[in-house]
């Protein structure tokens, strides 16, 4: 391709083209933050395919998030000027469940499985630890969830746990009964959590090499974003993948194995792997990501070629300047520095609250004065350390009428609602499901009580038939009453009716080729989920019963319904005759940075672990101090505070053209206030590179904090920031509520929750 024509490497510098056209078996691209990391894959995915190297469907690229995913989907689609069908671009988690529900029948599940999300988990824990009397010896949903999710992902189950633990300790033999009946309790569910998809996909493989075999062959090109953040198990998934296929295991429905596909040992060659990060971004290791992946790639995978950028693209000198001295502090990594051809750029604005709600006014005033410069709001991000800071920046954003939404915060499927909703969809597509199952026969409320709930289950279990049929066969079950039997039976018949509507006679998947394009990704036609849904709510009654109470609360659950209606109608429309397993499948798959809405016109606010692999032209990182930014949970950890630090370099790196670095220097926790420090990573920023703006909370006192000697060290003095004082003062006055310390305390909590709860609602509504 000639220069100065070539769309796909035009633009890029040449250690960039170098990663865009390297051929051969396995390619690192190590870099900084911002160095076109991304960019490059989605080049190079592009240049494979135009250049005749690879179909759409011999692709498979993982990213971090479902949000990600169709970013980059649609920038390829851009650069080729044609649809990608069939290339498989998702998370790990979205690619196992798509294997898993073609394959699920191959180890005992059905294709209709449900995935268990942390609440699910934990409800199905909190019952285990109950009948095995376990919390007595103090274990609880939380920490034994914890510990079973990190032996997960180190691909250990309950048995090589017994395998292993200290037999002798008795809490550690109570653990394994915990995780062995957890294991089964989930297996009887038909159901897999979080950690079981990627695990469960790679036992999948190992169990069966024929059906690895398909994949093996089928996808020749494998690339991994943010590949610092695997864990053990999405290593074994990435290796399962790449491994070559004899083709004696090829059988089945695939086409024969021709010639031109093997290599010189007479094996179709094991797919070439590609994968991009940056070992100063891994902020994962809670969820067990291993840094070492990155590390002893080159070791894993013979002939790797290794390529380095270090060149940013992304944000100012000064920026970069900050995000390079605060990582420079882990002494445990290689040293990269990186460097812009952009310029110095504007400074970093640091500013001290005397409180949150201080902070917050701030973040307000400086975002609308963004706006007067010229900036949109959706060129803005806030980020926070913990979900809990959001309060006072909530507050004060809706006070100065910013638009705003929280990415993974508002959390719509986990309202109890919506959970209901689809407790009754998820029965239908898993009739094996007792969690969904439970949640449905109580809501709404029908007179069928726990009793006879646990005799619905014991007639369930020992039929071995699914609750749906239990339902039906009502009246065999003598300890029932005869009310509760006709209702039983009524509601059985109802998701008798929906099931048939969903599923059609057939229910279930039907086996397809996955060599085979058409086959594989044209789903079959099943019915709209919007009338499933409709179906549901009419008969249950749901909504009516809610506006009927005529209580506001219950009018705006009845409108997260109507929402829920909306959301199944819009996935009709996207995937028609996709039908509701893959309706449930993308809900229980929507990811921390996923949202409902788009994103244009609001200010975003998300954590700092949700704002990897993002950029904003400005941004505002808040609560930087001692206890939050590190957070306090970290400080005594091994490795601990060098993860946090990688979370602020992370936080720096998002930021194209402005940062803030904003504190408060009291915070108010479970309503204590306390006195905040400074966080040890803003001590790590050179002087020259902030310009402190004084907070008027210090001028009057409060005790030597050690944030206050930090600010008379380093300001410049009140100066200009006197006109902002003034307003933030007037601001202040209107808000509190007339006593000098409304500021510092916590306003009523109830109030508040459910009032912002409403404005996201009127927020969305105004939307539509
Ligand atoms: P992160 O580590 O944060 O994930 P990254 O290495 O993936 O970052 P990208 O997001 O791919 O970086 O690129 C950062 C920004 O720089 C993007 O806006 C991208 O379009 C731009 N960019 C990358 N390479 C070039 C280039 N050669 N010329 C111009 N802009 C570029
Ligand atoms: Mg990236």
């Amino acid at each position: 391709a000639g220069a100065g024509t070539d769309p796909l490497l035009d633009g890029l510098n040449p250690e960039q083209r170098r990663a865009v056209t390297a051929r051969g078996p396995a390619l690192l691209i190590v870099a900084g933050a911002g160095s076109g990391k991304t960019r490059v894959l989605t080049h190079r995915i592009a240049h494979l395919i135009r250049e005749k190297e690879a179909w759409p469907s011999q692709i498979l690229a993982i990213t971090f998030t479902n949000k990600a995913a169709s970013e980059m989907r649609e920038r390829m689609q851009g650069l080729l000027g044609a649809d990608v069908e069939g290339m498989w671009v998702s998370t790990f988690h979205s690619a196992c469940v798509r294997i898993l529900r073609r394959e699920a029948e191959r180890f005992g599940y059905v294709s209709g499985f449900t995935i268990y999300d942390s609440a699910d988990s934990r409800a199905l824990l909190k019952r285990i630890i109950k009948d095995l009397d376990a919390d007595t010896y103090g274990f609880t949903p939380a920490n034994s969830g914890a510990k079973i999710s990190r032996l997960k992902n180190e691909l250990t189950d309950a048995a090589d746990h017994a395998a292993t633990m200290n037999g002798s300790d008795p809490r550690e033999r109570i653990f394994n009964e915990i995780f062995t009946s957890y294991e089964q309790e989930l297996k009887r569910a038909n159901a897999f959590d979080f950690d079981d998809l990627i695990g469960q996909t790679v036992h999948l493989f190992r169990a069966h090499p024929d059906v690895a075999a398909i994949y093996q062959r089928r996808f020749r090109h494998i690339l991994v974003d943010e590949y610092q953040d695997t864990n053990h198990a999405q290593y074994a998934l990435i290796r399962e993948l790449t491994k070559p296929v004899q083709p004696e295991e090829v059988h089945g429905l695939m086409p024969p194995v021709r010639e031109r596909e093997l290599d010189g040992l007479g094996r179709i060659p094991g797919a070439s792997l590609t994968v991009v990060g940056d070992s100063d971004q891994s902020i994962y290791a809670f969820r067990g990501a291993d840094i070492r992946n990155i590390v002893e790639f080159e070791r894993d995978f013979s002939g790797a070629e290794v390529v380095k950028l270090e060149q940013n693209y992304r944000s100012t000198q000064n920026i970069l300047s900050a995000a390079n001295a605060v990582i420079g502090n882990n002494f445990d990594r290689q040293e990269k520095r990186l460097w812009t051809a952009e310029g110095d750029g504007a400074k970093i604005t640091g500013f001290t609250g005397y409180s949150q709600h201080d902070e917050a006014r701030f973040v307000a005033d400086e975002i609308e004065e963004l706006r007067s410069e010229g900036m949109a709001y959706g060129d803005i991000a806030v980020f926070y350390r913990t979900n809990s800071q959001t309060r006072a920046l909530e507050e004060l954003l809706i006070r100065a009428a910013i638009p705003y939404r929280v990415l993974g915060g508002t959390k719509f499927y986990e309202r109890a609602e919506i959970k209901d909703a689809m407790a009754y969809l998820t029965t239908i597509a898993n009739p094996y499901d007792p969690i969904a199952w439970s949640r449905m026969l109580g809501t709404p409320k029908r007179g069928v009580g726990p009793m006879a709930e646990a005799h619905l289950a014991n007639f369930q279990e020992a039929e071995g038939i699914t609750f749906r049929e239990a339902m039906l066969r009502a009246a065999e079950i003598p300890a029932l009453g005869p009310k509760v039997r006709t209702t039983v039976v009524e509601l059985g018949e109802m998701l008798e009716r929906a099931t048939t509507l969903a599923l059609g006679d057939a229910a279930g998947v039907p086996q397809a080729d996955p060599l085979d394009n058409e086959a594989t990704d044209a789903s079959p036609q099943y019915a709209a989920v919007a009338d499933v849904l409709k179906l549901v709510l009419d008969e249950t009654e749901m909504i009516v019963k809610l506006r009927a109470k005529r209580d506001p609360q219950d009018d705006a659950r009845a409108e997260n319904l109507e929402e829920l209606l909306a959301v199944a109608k819009e996935f009709d429309a996207q995937q028609p005759g996709a039908g509701l397993l893959a309706f449930l499948t993308e809900v229980s798959l929507v990811a921390a940075a996923d949202d409902l809405d788009d994103q244009s016109g609001t200010v975003s606010l998300m954590t700092l672990h949700t704002a990897k692999g993002l950029e904003y032209p400005a941004v505002f990182i808040t609560g930087v101090e001692e206890g939050l930014l590190p957070h306090q949970m970290s400080v005594d950890e091994v490795g601990g505070i060098n993860e946090e630090r990688r979370l602020m370099y992370v936080g720096i790196t998002r930021a194209r053209k402005r940062l803030f670095i904003t504190l408060a220097s009291t915070r108010a926790t479970f309503g204590d206030i306390a006195v905040a420090m400074p966080s040890r990573f803003l001590q790590e920023i050179p002087e020259s590179l902030i310009d402190w703006r004084q907070s008027p909370g210090e001028v009057t006192s409060q005790g030597g904090t050690q944030s206050r000697a930090l600010n008379a060290s380093r300001s410049p003095g009140a100066g200009s920031s006197s006109a902002s004082w003034s307003r933030n003062r007037d601001s202040q006055v209107s808000f509190g509520t007339g006593s000098g310390s409304a500021a510092l305390s916590e306003p009523a909590s109830g109030n508040m929750q459910s009032a912002l709860e409403k404005w996201r609602e009127r927020k969305r509504a105004a939307k539509e």
